[in-house]
């Protein structure tokens, strides 16, 4: 493939967005991990998908996962499934995987390609923006589906980073951020069709189901691509609010450390998305700490530093600054701050739209 055409549609494809050292594996304090390259944001103007450049040594990225804790998704339908197994494709293994049935494949070192049963259902879970051989999966899991059957994909919705300022999900690990038309063009080459796509938590995730191309389908979806389309507004709007909140924190910052004598600052959420938003808002200087009370996580690595995660906030964290760092969780993470005994803290929220909470004086 060109360097420089969409892996989806084959067209050009254009830099909207870089970012001068994002560590590849933020995971791992050794040296090997420690790397740091250029992340480039592309977007295809004709499929909206926006993607990242491959890196070479992608089995890096995987290595730290562990077993995720079985979540409540698939209750309903043993019940309808029970003799014969389902898929899941994913990131981790899930836990309790023989009391149901389901048959189960990562996505590291490619297992995605080694499916050797049909499936009357496919899940497809939290992972397909990190597909590497995009094309070789979809042929793969469109010969592993039976005749009905059903493949259900649930990630994060690509133009949600652009327009909804997602940018909590930029990392190498995203490497295609589908939108609805990029999905349709591409499941279509593997004889699919979309049966239905839903957005998700503001439009920054969807949910789509496919289906074999031949399935005639009682409700046809007729969807046009309004929602989808990326324009020149959208992009100059993301570089202008990214860096009028960049413009308020370090004015913000700045007012309240000629207040004290002595205070630091910390971020509210310890994960790839909480690195990806320090480098997005040029944090990794002022920050010194990472609370987050459900990692189990010690250490994060940016690259050039470590950054030690603590699980609470404790009287020793008075005066500080806490910038949250996970947009997604920000109701949750406001309260307990709010709630929270320790009352001379400042309160800064970043994403989608810059508020100073809370004042310590
Ligand atoms: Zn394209």
């Amino acid at each position: 493939m060109n360097p420089n055409t969409c892996e989806i549609c084959s067209k050009k494809i254009y830099k909207f967005y870089e970012i001068n050292s994002f560590p590849i594996n933020i995971y791992h304090e050794k040296k090997e991990y420690y790397k740091n390259k250029k992340l480039k944001l592309f977007l295809c103007k004709f499929c909206n998908h926006i993607s990242i450049p491959k890196i070479n040594s992608q089995n890096i990225l995987y290595r730290s996962y562990k077993k995720k804790i079985f979540l409540t998704k698939y209750k309903n339908l043993n019940k309808i499934n029970d003799k014969q197994p389902f898929l899941e494709i994913s990131k981790e293994k899930p836990m309790f995987l023989k009391k149901l049935n389901i048959d189960h494949k990562s996505i590291l070192n490619n297992e995605y390609l080694k499916i050797n049963k049909k499936y009357k259902k496919i899940f497809i879970y939290d992972c397909i923006s990190n597909i590497y051989k995009i094309k070789k999966f979809f042929k793969k899991i469109s010969q592993s589906l039976e005749k009905k059957g059903e493949i259900e994909i649930f990630h994060h919705y690509g133009p949600g980073i652009i327009k909804n300022l997602n940018i909590d999900r930029v990392y190498f690990e995203h490497i295609n951020n589908f939108s609805y038309k990029s999905l349709k063009i591409l499941v279509k080459q593997y004889g699919l069709k979309i049966k239905s796509f839903k957005l998700f938590e503001k439009k920054n995730f969807f949910k789509a189901i496919l289906v074999k191309k031949n399935l005639s389908l009682k409700n046809k979806i007729l969807i046009n691509y309004k929602f989808d389309v990326i324009k020149k507004k959208n992009i100059t709007a993301f570089i202008k609010i990214i860096n009028r909140i960049k413009f308020n924190l370090k004015s913000d910052i700045k007012k309240i450390s000629e207040n004290y004598n002595e205070n630091h600052i910390y971020g509210y959420g310890a994960s790839i998305g909480s690195v990806a938003l320090i480098k997005f808002l040029d944090l990794e200087q002022h920050i010194s700490k990472l609370i987050d009370d459900y990692t189990d996580l010690k250490v994060i690595n940016l690259g050039n530093k470590n950054l030690k995660i603590q699980k609470q906030l404790t009287r020793k964290d008075e005066n500080s600054i806490i910038i949250n760092l996970a947009p997604r969780y920000k109701v949750k993470i406001r309260q307990s701050i709010l709630k929270n005994k320790i009352k001379k803290i400042t309160y800064i929220e970043t994403l989608p739209n810059y508020s100073l909470i809370k004042k310590a004086y």
